[in-house]
């Protein structure tokens, strides 16, 4: 079937592979965030960009970020930092449903008021994908259970939230282990001076995208 609206799928650099996945998840049309953002993270910039819950996010840095990931290296390729817990479990049942175009694909969560033991059996098992808090992602880093010096894209998902709930210090100390060829990509509902200072010190001249008429 033949879609010529400008918001759909269909018009992204993407694999088939990919394509007819999304079309199989019943995606095809872009939310407003996703067309703003995907052909930008699919070219590489990297994105501030302004989106409330329910607008698409998580595909919004999803497609870009599965699109990067080599399964045949076993490393940990990309990290999605979330303010919680809940919202880091959906976010990785929303990449593994992106991602079934990619066999063996390694999609992880490490959030807090969980054991680490089964946390640790996972990272040693190789993961490509990591989804987790603030507070528990340091926690692995420190202990030397999680390598993040090789990844190529991090995403921060709700980043003044996590502002909110006191993490900014985790947050700097996780992304100062990531290597400066990363592709950066912040998502946040509302821009805070702190928001701006992350972006600044951590982002590469980076696109600026909002679907609220008001920024
Ligand atoms: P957010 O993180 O912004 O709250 P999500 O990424 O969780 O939003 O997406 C919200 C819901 O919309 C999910 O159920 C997801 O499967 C669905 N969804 C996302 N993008 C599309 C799309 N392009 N077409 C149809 N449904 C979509
Ligand atoms: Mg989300």
């Amino acid at each position: 079937m033949t879609d010529l609206t400008t918001s759909a799928f269909v018009h992204l650099d993407l694999p088939q592979s990919q394509l007819d996945n999304l079309a199989q998840l019943g995606y095809n049309n872009m939310t407003p965030i996703q067309a703003e953002a995907l052909p930008l993270a699919l070219g590489g910039h990297d994105l501030i960009a302004q989106a409330k819950t329910g607008s698409g996010k998580t595909a919004a840095f999803g497609i870009p970020m599965l699109q990067k990931v080599e399964v045949a290296n076993n490393r940990v390729q990309g990290l999605v930092i979330c303010p919680t817990r809940e919202l880091s479990n959906q976010v990785a049942e929303e990449l593994r449903r992106l991602a079934r175009f990619q066999a063996n694909i390694k999609i992880i969560v490490l959030s807090g008021g969980t054991p680490m033991r089964p946390q640790i059996a996972s990272l040693e098992h190789g993961a490509h994908i990591v989804v987790g808090t603030p507070g528990r992602l340091k926690d692995h880093i420190q202990k030397n259970h999680l390598d993040i010096s090789d990844i190529q894209t991090l995403v921060l998902d709700e980043a003044d939230r996590m502002l909110e709930m006191g993490f900014k210090e985790e947050m700097v100390d996780i992304i100062g282990y990531t290597p400066h060829t990363r592709q950066t990509l912040l998502f946040s509902a509302t821009f805070p001076d702190d928001i701006e200072y992350i972006s600044r010190r951590f982002q590469k001249n980076p696109m600026q995208v909002s679907v609220d008429a008001h920024h």
